[in-house]
């Protein structure tokens, strides 16, 4: 499995393109923002992606997708139901955002649900907290976290749909996952489920 991580928009949203199982074939998890970015990385490098993987609704980790859309026509979103919501806009500092919702060809998914896409075998783990959808992919050796579990540190619950005691509930659950993966969150530097067990002091 090859990971590229690249940091996009004013949030410095982690974007990561997961490839080298199927020729040519690859997924993107949060494309946070700067759509030419990601599609020129992709085309550099053959790569047609398959599905767009969110790890929760928030704006700053799917600013790219309307454009990667018209890119790559039927380019599915793969999001947890609890974060797409009823309304097709939201509003923040004064700005006005496209939800989840918006988009064509969104797929909600659930806990424990197992996609095949690209070649690769993927689970879905729900961890509410920082969103009451917010998820966990679990791909081959790698964790992609969002904005659940960071280097040494955790997302913010004081959003709207956040929720300390399920945060709670999502880190205990991560705490207990066995063996070692790779973390790429959604901020920030990539990290190690045993480090984090060991350093991360909301993982203790
Ligand atoms: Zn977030
Ligand atoms: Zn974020």
């Amino acid at each position: 499995m090859k990971v590229q991580r690249l940091v996009l928009g004013m949030f410095n949203t982690n974007c990561y393109i997961i490839s080298g199982k199927v020729l040519g074939k690859c997924i993107l998890i949060d494309p946070a923002d700067d759509a030419e970015v990601i599609r020129k990385c992709l085309v550099q490098q053959n790569l047609v992606p398959e599905a767009i993987l969110l790890t929760h609704g928030h704006y700053d980790h799917f600013l790219a997708v309307p454009k990667l859309q018209e890119v790559w026509k039927e380019l599915p979103v793969y999001c947890h139901s609890l974060d797409c919501p009823k309304e097709k806009e939201q509003y923040d500092m004064g700005m006005v955002f496209q939800t989840v919702t918006a988009f064509p060809n969104v797929r909600g998914i659930e806990e424990g649900q197992k996609l095949e896409l690209a070649g690769f075998n993927i689970t879905v783990y729900h961890t509410p907290g920082h969103t009451k959808g917010s998820v966990l992919f679990l791909v081959e050796d790698g964790l992609f976290t969002g904005d659940t579990l960071f280097c040494r540190s955790i997302g913010r619950t004081d959003f709207a749909g956040g929720d300390d005691a399920q945060m709670y509930l999502s880190l205990r659950r991560i705490s207990e996952i066995k063996g070692d993966y790779n973390v790429y969150p959604g901020h920030e530097e990539v990290t190690t489920l045993s480090a984090e067990k060991r350093y991360n002091p909301y993982l203790k």
